[in-house]
């Protein structure tokens, strides 16, 4: 297990750095009242360890935790931490079809054998939660629609549905007034499809509604540092170059790279890899 790190970002957040081998970032919001945690980790372990850190820190265990979407590694830990749980209706509606499932090998591998689950998290799950496996996967407390804001005592946290590729239920907390954003993977590419992918009509709306939010951190699902607003725009503004290049040269990679006669950067390659991939999907 790769090493994860809590430390205090703002006056009232925490974050925990995400692990291996798919753990995401938590975070702990800390109020003069209570203490809200958001997003629940990837097993019992995962969510121990926050609570163990959070302990370490001085700083008060959850009265709550929160979701983002409805990903495996953000919501196996919730049991574990033994309070209500918080959650879009969507995001409430696949965990009850998550509860319905067998978690033990033969049945992941048989999900992955139909398509109904991806290789790549069939293998991450067996080895975060080793057999014997026990999932527990609890239904939401408290479901909302659109908005809710929670007020943990001079601190106020906004969970707002935002959508996108990656999942459609997903969630962004955004915490005043540390202006702290807090964007589970609501900026990531589809992964439950046949191929990875971007749809432009679904990226570039969640782009305008993320930097509508007034922040200055952004904390990603899996992102090992926290994003100052810049960095933000700055990933943002490679998702439209992407789209840019794609409009003037055409889908195809290698005529892009032949025509931008330079080599382009990590993350413009992939996003005019995924956005041409969205395609067939828009
Ligand atoms: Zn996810």
């Amino acid at each position: 297990m790769a090493e994860t790190q809590l430390q205090q970002i703002s006056d009232h957040v925490w974050w925990m750095s995400p692990g291996k081998p798919d753990r995401p970032s938590l975070c702990a919001i800390a109020g003069t009242h209570y203490t809200l945690m958001l997003d629940a980790g990837a097993s019992a372990a995962h969510a121990h360890l926050f609570l163990e850190r959070l302990r370490a820190a001085g700083v008060d265990g959850p009265r709550y935790v929160a979701l983002s979407h409805w990903h495996w590694d953000h919501i196996f830990g919730a049991a574990e931490l033994a309070v209500p749980v918080i959650a879009h209706k969507q995001t409430a509606e696949r965990l009850a079809v998550l509860a319905g499932y067998n978690w033990h090998d033969a049945a992941l591998d048989q999900r992955v054998a139909t398509g109904e689950e991806i290789p790549s998290c069939a293998a991450d799950i067996k080895v975060e939660l080793p057999e014997p496996r026990e999932v527990q996967i609890i239904a939401p407390d408290m479901v909302f629609e659109h908005t809710l804001t929670l007020h943990p005592g001079g601190v106020s946290c906004r969970i707002q549905h935002v959508g996108g590729d990656h999942a459609a239920d997903s969630c962004v907390m955004h915490i005043l007034p540390d202006r702290v954003l807090f964007l589970g993977d609501c900026l990531y590419d589809a992964i439950y499809t046949p191929v990875r992918h971007y749809t432009r009509q679904r990226l570039f709306p969640l782009i305008d509604t993320l930097l509508t939010f007034d922040a200055d951190q952004y904390i990603e699902g899996h992102g090992d540092t926290v994003m100052s607003r810049a960095e933000f725009i700055d990933l943002t503004d490679k998702m439209r170059r992407a789209a840019t290049l794609i409009d003037q040269h055409g889908p195809n990679e290698e005529a892009i790279r032949a025509q931008v006669g330079q080599p382009l950067d990590e993350d413009t390659e992939y996003f005019v890899h995924t956005l041409i991939a969205g395609q067939p999907f828009e």
